[in-house]
């Protein structure tokens, strides 16, 4: 518990450089955190899932979740970087060990950026495994059409991890059967067939458009065992609900800080606002509910950490810290009344952040939809 609040100390002391105008001025500009994301990385906490046998800080999930709450406690946005954590969870559990060796090392010394997860395409959505983009095997490489949206980082990512067809929908043996996981080098990408295109979003996440024409992936970049890559990325997938969730928490608890001290401070009818309950108790709510999702990241990051099936914990602490940080975030804007929509309080800010996690990476409804069919046995859905 000591080393936890030690980590808590140490990210603090770097986000105390990174003040809420240096977020909010890169919001303003669609800019990336590029002097932060150097601190954190020479820090070694944005390697720190990365065994030290690969030059990383070999700490825990319960560690790891420390560092993020801190950043979006700060008032920072953990979304900008937070990938580079756990997208390299793929390489290290079902890559060679050449992919090991040439990978692993340079992301946690921060030479390369793996921030990228390229799953999600505009006509399938949600329903993953219906995914159409196409990887097609031609000699020693793979060569791939199609199309991706919504893909993070990827103008500030050096490699992605993405997700494409290697078999014909009608020849897969079951829903999973036929989508294969590559590493691709983004560096030169863009002068051989992959465009990039930004889309203008309700948050600053530099997420993107992707259209492959003909893009070429040598087949030594193919990650895990090929027709078998939705394992691939489903493994990865525990580690970023919970670190998300861990966000969440961090977002809770600036929205609860800053409502707090604004309902002690402000004064009107000659009193201060939080003297009337109206105005105390959604706080305290909130404080309620987020102590409660925090206590379910804790356990799913702490059965993670042991090895042992966490799928249930992880959705559902992911679902109900985002619950809480929305929650938390609409009280506190409330709270500041009209001050609260203005750009100067940071508020709105960090509440269409917070936002995202209804949506991403997964949404509720199809967290719900895990829980109702695999954990309480009801009748599939879809
Ligand atoms: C800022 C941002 C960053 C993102 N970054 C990435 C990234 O880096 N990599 C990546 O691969 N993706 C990324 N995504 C995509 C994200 O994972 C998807 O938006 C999300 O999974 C939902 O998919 P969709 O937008 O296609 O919604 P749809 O699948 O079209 O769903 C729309 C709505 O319908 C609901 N719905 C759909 N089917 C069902 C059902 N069967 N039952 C109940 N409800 C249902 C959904 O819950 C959702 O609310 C990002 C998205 C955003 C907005």
């Amino acid at each position: 518990m000591e080393h936890l609040e030690e980590i808590r100390q140490s990210v603090r002391a770097i986000c105390a450089s990174f003040g809420e105008d240096y977020w909010r001025e890169l919001d303003k500009t669609s800019g990336y955190p590029t002097d932060f994301v150097k601190e954190v990385t020479k820090s070694g906490f944005l390697g720190c899932l990365i065994p030290e046998e690969y030059g990383g800080a070999g700490l825990g999930l319960v560690e790891a979740c420390v560092v993020l709450e801190e950043i979006s406690r700060s008032g920072g946005h953990p979304g900008a970087a937070h990938a580079q954590m756990y997208v390299m969870g793929c390489v290290l559990r079902h890559g060679t060990p050449e992919q090991k060796q040439k990978y692993l090392p340079a992301v946690a010394s921060g030479e390369l950026r793996l921030q990228s997860f390229g799953v999600t395409e505009p006509t399938t959505g949600t329903d993953t495994t219906s995914l159409k983009t196409k990887a097609k095997r031609v000699g020693d490489t793979y060569v791939i059409n199609g199309q991706k949206v919504w893909i993070s980082r990827v103008k500030h990512s050096d490699l992605m991890v993405m997700l494409a067809r290697t078999k014909p929908i009608e020849e897969r043996t079951s829903k999973t059967d036929g989508l294969s996981c590559f590493i691709v080098d983004l560096r030169d990408a863009e002068a051989c067939g992959l465009s990039i295109k930004p889309i203008d979003a309700m948050i600053n996440h530099h997420a993107c458009e992707l259209f492959f024409d003909n893009f070429e992936v040598p087949v030594k970049n193919l990650l895990g065992e090929e027709h078998k890559g939705f394992k691939v990325i489903m493994d990865g997938m525990n580690a970023e609900r919970i670190l998300i969730g861990a966000e969440c928490i961090g977002d809770a608890r600036y929205f609860i800080d800053k409502a707090k001290t604004y309902a002690s401070e402000r004064v009107v009818f000659n009193r201060p606002i939080g003297q009337n309950q109206g105005v105390a108790f959604p706080i305290a709510q909130n404080y309620a509910q987020t102590e409660a999702a925090n206590l379910m990241v804790e356990k799913a990051a702490r059965l993670f950490d042991a090895g042992k099936p966490c799928g249930a914990e992880a959705n559902m602490a992911k679902m109900l810290a985002a619950d809480a940080s929305w929650k938390a975030g609409d009280t506190c804007l409330q709270t500041h009344g009209g001050f609260g929509m203005s750009r100067e309080y940071h508020i709105e800010r960090k509440l269409r952040e917070t936002r995202l996690y209804q949506i991403a990476a997964i949404s509720t409804n199809l967290i719900l939809s895990y829980l109702s069919e695999h954990v309480l046995g009801m009748p599939r859905s879809f």
